[in-house]
């Protein structure tokens, strides 16, 4: 493997980078992303908000009070962000056949054209991809680079902002060895807890164990595999995850199953099987399936995604419990599978917390609702409701595009401006006047040379979506 390069980009402060390209005005600014609520959480921060000490993940309160009155805070748009990564990946695909995304903003690559090639000529390589992307969609990548994928995610993160970091062979062990355990992958607060009870901080300790210590005090399930990563061995191939492969497990009734109550009983081992092979597969699932055959010999599945890849039992566990249909109005149950698929290598923990809260929320509702909506924190209020909020889509019949920059007191402030447009001026309406609607969020982008496929933002199978929903029941 002395010849193999991987690369790992990673957009740089995706979300709130797309919110300063298409609001020209924010440039510069420090932008927070995320919840509004009182438990509202950061889901990402500019770098101008960073600078504040405010990081993703925590309490948008608490940000909010690190950068002071100069802070802008807007409500995450998922379906311009879809739109924005997929572009984004379009281009990288262009020059690499393989990309194996993990994310709105994160893939792996291992370029066939860079197989033995020399550092310098993998730096050129990444040099000449950073260009393309920022040209094709005006946002910024930084790329790591190395023997495998642990080692170029750890070298992108070493990149940022805005740069690029190859690890040569011969600087990888004494780069890992240094680094504290937690950044190895798989490595999450529990382990990360045992290891520095037992004195062990960074990769180097863990690597310097022997394979029946590390089995031992991580398990034998994850255990020898994080040995490897840690002695910096990973062979792990980059593939693309446009195949849905599924992981699953189901079960047949002795007798169906005729209630509610039954059915939630009778999910739990089987989701946990589902879920023990999911851990022994070493990967995350972002989509949850439900499989109910009746006893009529029909079959209804039902999908809900999540922003992101976990393998989190409780959160699986929790999904497939609230795609449950009652066979008191469907029929009787005689088998029911549980199944994780949209399967990532990257496990993020909680990295949307807020996101996933709304998530969960609005798909209750839809399920008590049929049909199901795509619904999410993008959404903009109908034109009808006259509640707009900072952060809403508009557009005027004479000033075109805008945004909400300042809602109450009857008056609505709105900067018109897109990505094309640059800054652009603001005016202030009363909420009653009847100049402004609603307006699709990706017209912010104003890419006329990009044909963005819509259908997709509701495609579970991108791996970038707008925030979830439970999808149509479909039987067969
Ligand atoms: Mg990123």
């Amino acid at each position: 493997m002395e010849s193999r390069w991987v690369l790992h980009l990673d957009m740089d402060a995706f979300f709130a980078s797309v919110e300063q390209l298409t609001r020209p005005t924010l440039r510069g600014r420090p932008v927070l992303v995320g919840g509004l609520g009182g438990r509202g959480v950061v889901a990402g921060a500019s770098y101008e908000a960073r600078a504040f000490g405010a990081r993703s993940a925590m309490p948008m309160h608490q940000a909010r009070r690190l950068i002071g009155v100069t802070a802008v805070v807007l409500p995450p748009r998922g379906v311009v962000y879809g739109a924005a990564s997929r572009r984004v990946f379009e281009t990288v695909r262009r020059v690499v056949p393989i990309v194996e995304q993990l994310s709105f903003d994160e893939a792996f690559a291992e370029p066939p054209q860079l197989f033995g090639a020399s550092a310098d000529a993998v730096q050129a390589f990444c040099e000449d991809l950073r260009r393309r992307v920022r040209e094709d969609t005006g946002l910024v990548a930084s790329v790591g680079a190395g023997s495998g994928k642990q080692i170029a995610k750890i070298a992108s993160d070493l990149a940022k902002p805005d740069g690029i970091r190859v690890v040569r062979r011969a600087e990888e062990r004494s780069l890992l060895g240094g680094l504290p355990v937690r950044r190895l992958w798989g490595i999450g607060p529990v382990a990360e807890e045992k290891l520095h009870r037992l004195g062990i901080e960074t990769i180097g300790q863990l690597a310097a164990l022997t394979d029946a210590e590390v089995a031992n005090i991580l398990g034998a399930t994850i255990g020898p595999a994080l040995h490897l990563l840690a002695r910096g061995i990973d062979d792990r191939p980059v593939a693309e995850r446009a195949e849905a492969k599924q992981i699953s497990a189901e079960s047949t009734f002795a007798t169906d199953l005729s209630s509610l109550d039954q059915l939630h009983e009778a999910i739990d081992p089987i989701a946990e099987h589902a879920h023990q092979r999911l851990l022994r597969d070493g990967r995350g699932a972002r989509t949850v399936t439900v499989k109910l055959k009746k006893s009529d010999m029909s079959t209804l599945t039902r999908s809900a995604t999540l922003p992101y890849a976990t393998a989190e039992a409780g959160a699986l566990i929790a999904l497939a419990h609230r795609l449950l249909l009652d066979p008191r109005q469907i029929g009787p149950i005689r088998l029911l599978g549980v199944g994780f698929s949209g399967l990532s290598d990257v496990l993020q923990e909680s990295l949307f917390p807020d996101l996933e809260l709304f998530a969960q929320t609005s798909e209750a509702q839809d399920l008590a609702a049929a049909p199901a909506v795509a619904t999410g924190a993008s959404v903009a209020p109908s034109e009808s409701d006259m509640g707009w909020r900072v952060g809403d889509d508009v557009v005027h019949r004479d000033l075109g595009h805008g945004w909400v920059q300042g809602a109450g007191h009857g008056v609505v402030t709105v900067r018109f401006e897109t990505r094309g447009s640059g800054p652009g001026p603001a005016r202030t309406f009363p909420t009653d006047a009847n100049d402004l609607t609603s307006a699709n969020p990706i017209d912010s982008l104003d890419w006329p040379d990009y044909a963005d496929d819509p259908a997709a933002l509701r495609n579970e199978d991108q791996t970038a979506t707008s925030p979830p929903a439970a999808d149509d029941v479909s039987g067969r």
